[in-house]
């Protein structure tokens, strides 16, 4: 249904240029919910402007159902777009919000009269209609949005940061709620978010961006399991990533050799250790490390593990029950599980290494 191909945009004068969108080519199939995920900044809401006709850009096209949208205004391209901030008209209650598509196209009083109605039970806000919007809550304006974007039954519906100002029992809910809707109602979608959970419990399908660039795609679960590059793997909340060497089925890192599943890439190479893959044990086995910070997270506790007598070599994260998590200070043994081991294909991606990882892992 959508096509970007070689997609292009440039901000700033030439002196000071830079780059939002660097050829992107991506595709949303019918009925499929893609969601692009990636840092602030990385050119999400830029990429959804140009599908809308708000931004031309600096090169390459946007198809929709196979046609060109170069000359298409944005309020001929059958798209609905779900700002970032919401932006609903603070002067007109909710039924004048989610009418305010309808209006534009030129439909009746009675005829919006029914599709208010329906859309804010849809979005599961009955009778809200007289509401102010200013009276509502930050879940309820949301709700409002979706519907206000849903009304005029979009070919295609974008959604910037859909459930961003929620908090996060609400965004859980949502998520899980919107993906039913989505499906139900056959909608095709093309979401952006920064919030990785955000973007794993509602899509089909998986879009990493990075510096207006796509990293990797694929379906929640391949990218889970597999993602491309280390910047991928550390956007994803992964820490144990490091170069490394392998050989057979084993690889040579700063932690010493590390075993890997069978048929990994061999050579010089990037390493994932999952937390899960971590075994931490008496101090007699395997790496002699002591055990440091430890973080509660969700049901499992987090534990930093440094190598002794290597002040190089970065923290390890383990993995740990809430019963079996040693203590801060012990010494411990540890040894790891090469089902929990992914080679990745790329040696290094440019910044994957650097010491903190934290820009990747703030909100934006
Ligand atoms: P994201 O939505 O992923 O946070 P954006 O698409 O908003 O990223 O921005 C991508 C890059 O383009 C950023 O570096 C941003 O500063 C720049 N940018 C976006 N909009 C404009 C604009 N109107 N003028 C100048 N630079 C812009
Ligand atoms: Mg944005």
């Amino acid at each position: 249904m959508l096509t970007l191909s070689d997609v292009t945009v440039r901000f700033g004068s030439r002196a000071r240029q830079r780059t939002a969108l660097d050829a992107v080519d991506l595709s949303v199939a019918e009925h499929e919910i893609v969601c692009v995920l990636g840092p602030s900044g990385s050119g999400k809401s830029t990429l959804l402007r140009v599908v809308a006709g708000l931004r031309h850009p600096d090169g390459g096209r946007v198809l929709l159902d196979g046609a060109d949208q170069s000359g298409v205004p944005a309020h001929r391209r059958g798209v609905g777009l779900m700002f970032q901030d919401h932006q609903l008209f603070p002067q007109r209650d909710v039924a004048g919000n989610v009418a305010f598509g309808l209006r534009m196209r030129g439909a009746g009083r009675e005829e919006r009269a029914a599709r208010v109605t329906e859309l804010l039970d849809l979005v599961g806000l009955p009778g809200a209609g007289p509401r102010a919007v200013a009276a509502l809550s930050g879940g309820e304006q949301q709700r409002v949005a979706l519907a206000r974007a849903l009304a005029p039954s979009p070919r295609l519906l974008m959604l910037d940061e859909p459930l961003g100002q929620l908090d996060r029992g609400l965004r859980e809910r949502l998520v899980v709620e919107l993906r039913g809707l989505f499906g139900r109602l056959g909608t095709t979608v093309l979401a952006v978010t920064h919030d990785q959970g955000e973007a794993f419990a509602l899509a089909d399908r998986v879009v990493v961006m990075r510096d207006g660039r796509i990293a990797q795609s694929g379906t929640p679960l391949e990218v889970w399991q597999r993602p491309a590059t280390a910047f991928v793997a550390r956007f994803l909340g992964f820490d144990n990533v490091v170069p490394a060497t392998v050989r057979g089925t084993t690889a040579d890192t700063v932690w010493g050799p590390v075993p890997v599943p069978d048929g990994s890439p061999q050579g010089e190479r990037t390493l994932l250790i999952r937390p899960a893959g971590v075994r931490v044990g008496a101090s007699a086995q395997g790496l002699a490390c002591t055990v440091g910070a430890r973080t509660f997270r969700s049901g499992r506790v987090a534990v930093l593990l440094r190598q002794d007598g290597s002040g190089d070599a970065p923290p390890l994260e383990a993995e740990c029950g809430l019963r079996d998590a040693p203590d801060e200070g012990r010494a411990v043994g540890v040894t790891f599980d090469a089902a929990e081991v992914v080679v990745l294909d790329a040696r290094e991606d440019g910044g994957g290494f650097r010491a903190a990882p934290a820009a990747a892992k703030q909100s934006s």
